[in-house]
């Protein structure tokens, strides 16, 4: 059922504290952490607490919790003081090199960031 934990989910692992990840943020829906493999100085994934494949059918079944989603990549680069600019993606599919598909924005910042990304 939408939004309910999968058990073959790392991110789901991740927002029950079963998989360990560095958290920078947490609220009652989202978790913010550090991904593992960092692209840019600052590389945080923020994810929805609920299990969606990804951003659109969050936002699709759970808008509120979408805009928390985005609420929290906002203030995550306010906290990591990214004033020179930042990225917030969502890559969606395969072909936009999605791999784990449970809905979460990078905040990319710390550097210069080019456009169009590759
Ligand atoms: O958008 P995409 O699905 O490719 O992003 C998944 C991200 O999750 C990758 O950037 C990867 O480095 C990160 N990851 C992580 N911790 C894990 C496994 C993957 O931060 N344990």
């Amino acid at each position: 059922m939408a939004g309910e934990p999968q058990a073959d989910c790392l991110f789901c692992k991740i927002a029950a504290g079963d998989v360990p990840a560095t958290i920078v943020r947490e609220t009652d829906t989202t978790v913010a952490f550090r991904d593992i493999n960092p692209q840019a100085p600052t590389h945080v994934l923020v994810i929805p607490r609920a299990h969606y494949a990804d951003a659109a059918s969050l936002a699709a079944a759970a808008p509120e919790l979408a805009a928390d989603v985005l609420r929290e990549a906002g203030q995550v680069a306010e906290d990591e003081k990214a004033e020179a600019g930042y990225r917030i993606v969502f890559n969606t599919g395969s072909g936009a090199g999605q791999t784990v598909f449970h809905a979460h924005a990078h905040v990319l910042g710390g550097r210069g960031l080019q456009w169009p990304p590759g």
